[in-house]
């Protein structure tokens, strides 16, 4: 039967694939594909594990004291005769064998199939077993983590990983994806992602956004009605997931899929067509990217340099272990390079909030442990906390820039007492490296401007900075007290909020009136909805992903800012900004779903 789910769209255009599921209490064991060869060793893995498995829960129950209840006995049995019984271990090993999964993600596949199977039963006791199947899939996991794996680095591609995972395209269906989990399907064959919880500009929806991967998230019941394997369309655009499409709804998306395509391509002729509006404003369409690897895309898609290079996922997925100064200066070479003269910024690591560090867990900052993550140590706060490895970030960043042009770019700023200590330590971190003799060149120091606080003093900054760049995401989420990441208050997350388009214009104002370069590299930039309006308030620097610099750049080639500057000054006194702006600017303003709509 087919069923429709509806959720939040996240990222553009038409998936259609097989789903494959990962409960949520499993993303984050590792999950990748392994190659051909490295089939038989993933195999041997698991049968490893379950022989180790299997004899201490022998053990155990040889040493049982006697008065220990009969059950314990029995139990112990039943799940020696669940890790042999052909519907786990042998069901995985056909995971392993067909899809190329790695030991932990094939177990926690069929650990998937079988809950189903077992929820589905009548007999209660029946379905009380699959706590027994669980245990065990846990002991072996645990098991696995303590044997070598052959995962790829996070950000490298798993080359030929279509060839072998099989014919069919798949989507991936979880309760919640992390960011740092979501990294490392980067370049994976999955054409599709739908979570049932997340926001629209959680960290999670902008990495699956920087894979231009279509994705729904917040559709609540998705990985519970949705099956591993089940036929799924999920459209990026409306926010709907299709289950088991019927041949006519799946012709129908089949069309739209190839629509968007010749679409995409048409966009894409406009790559290397500088950016300049009718007016003749040049605006320059710089690139996200979240790894050194994505930089070569950033140029192929016609970025003139990276605007936000988020560092912060050099740091996740290592188990707690964080990369030192020459591993990061490689990584930021690495970018540097391949924008072969382009300017490069790279923003200091914002972990925190929705992107905790394994290491942080160990402290107790975890998302769950802290009483407010997205208020608590964060970004800027968390590097002036750990000041020996700011220094040694900004030692890295510093050496990259011997190599082309490097921005360095601090997230957070909202204290005047930040200022100084993050130049102090700039000073110091060259003091050092010019004792070590390492080069360095001139590298210019930006704020990004996303809490209030450094949005009302943003006429201050060009005091100490050199330039700034508004994080939209935050700014929004900090200004409204919404939290991002949360699909509750989603419909309160609202960009066209007049208090947020009032602290967008100041800080480009402020900015403007000190000379200095005002980017915006939040969602906003990369929203055609915003295009125009943004280009009225005076912006002509947009950050944004990759894939979304076509489609602004055919905005910003057709946009006359001196025509919509005074509906711009009407709009931003207005109390409902985006009726308004769509009176006044008609289709132009209307033409694409915009993040607050
Ligand atoms: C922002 O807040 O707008 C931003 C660009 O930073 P991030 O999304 O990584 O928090
Ligand atoms: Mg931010």
């Amino acid at each position: 039967m087919s069923i429709q789910v509806f959720g939040i769209p996240v990222s553009r255009g038409i998936a259609i694939g097989r789903a494959v599921l990962v409960a949520s209490s499993r993303v984050d064991v590792a999950h990748y594909f392994v190659a051909d060869d490295q089939v038989d060793h993933e195999i041997g893995r698991l049968r490893e594990a379950r022989d180790i498995v299997a004899r201490e829960l022998e053990e155990l129950k040889r040493e049982l004291p006697p008065e220990a209840p009969h059950e314990l006995a029995a139990l112990l049995d039943v799940h020696v005769m669940l890790l042999h019984d052909e519907s786990l271990t042998g069901a995985t090993k056909v995971w392993i064998r067909e899809r190329h999964y790695n030991a932990e993600w094939a177990l926690s596949a069929q650990l998937e199939v079988l809950a189903r199977q077992f929820d589905e039963m009548d007999d209660l006791y029946l379905r009380e077993r699959k706590a027994d199947v669980e245990q065990v899939v846990e002991r072996l996991l645990r098991e696995l983590a303590g044997t070598e794996g052959r995962a790829p680095g996070a950000g490298s591609s798993v080359q030929g990983a279509r060839d072998f995972a099989g014919e069919d395209p798949l989507v991936l269906v979880a309760n919640d994806v992390a960011p740092a989990d979501m990294i490392q399907f980067k370049r994976s064959v999955f054409t599709g992602f739908i979570t049932d919880v997340g926001g629209r500009t959680s960290h999670t929806a902008i990495v699956a956004r920087s894979m231009d991967i279509p994705a729904v998230v917040g559709a609540r019941e998705a990985s519970r009605l949705i099956r591993q394997d089940d036929w799924l369309v999920v459209d990026g655009d409306a926010g709907v997931v299709i289950v088991n499409p019927s041949p006519i709804v799946l012709e129908e998306y089949r069309f739209r899929q190839r629509q968007s395509e010749l679409e995409r391509a048409r966009l894409n002729r406009l790559r290397y067509t500088p950016a300049v509006t009718l007016d003749g404003q040049p605006v320059e369409l710089l690139a996200n990217i979240e790894l050194p690897g994505d930089a070569a895309g950033a140029l192929e898609a016609g970025a003139v340099g990276v605007g936000l290079f988020r560092s912060e996922f050099l740091f996740m997925n290592r188990g707690g272990d964080l990369p030192d100064e020459d591993e990061q200066f490689e990584a930021y070479r690495d970018a540097v390079l391949a924008l072969k003269g382009l300017p490069v910024t790279i923003r200091t690591v914002d972990v925190g909030a929705d992107k905790p560090l394994e290491r942080m867990s160990q402290q107790e900052l975890r998302h769950e442990h802290a009483l407010n993550p997205a208020l608590g140590l964060r970004a800027i706060r968390w590097s002036l906390a750990e000041p020996g490895m700011f220094r040694q970030q900004l030692r890295a960043i510093l050496r990259s820039s011997a190599h082309g042009k490097v921005r360095s770019l601090i997230p957070m700023v909202a204290q005047m007492g930040e200022v100084k200590m993050i130049f102090d330590a700039i000073a110091r971190a060259k003091q050092q490296l010019d004792v070590a003799g390492k080069p360095y060149g001139r590298v210019e120091v930006g704020a990004m401007i996303e809490v209030p606080a450094a949005a009302l003093l943003a006429s201050r900054f060009p005091k100490y900075f050199d330039f700034v760049s508004i994080g939209t995401n935050d700014l929004i989420q900090y200004t409204l007290a919404i939290d991002r990441a949360d699909q509750a208050v989603e419909h309160l997350y609202d960009p066209w909020h007049p208090a947020v388009l009032q602290l967008i214009q100041q800080t480009i104002a402020a900015a403007g009136a000190a000379g200095r370069n005002v980017c915006v590299c939040g969602e906003m930039a990369g929203d055609t909805a915003f295009t125009e309006f943004l280009l009225a308030m005076g912006l002509r620097s947009f950050s944004m992903h990759p894939a979304r610099i076509a489609s602004i750049k055919q905005r910003v080639l057709r946009a006359d800012t001196r025509q919509l500057r005074a509906q711009v000054l009407q709009v931003l006194e207005s109390d409902h900004p985006q009726e308004d702006w769509r009176k006044l600017c008609g289709p132009t303003a209307q033409a694409t779903k915009s993040l607050g709509s």
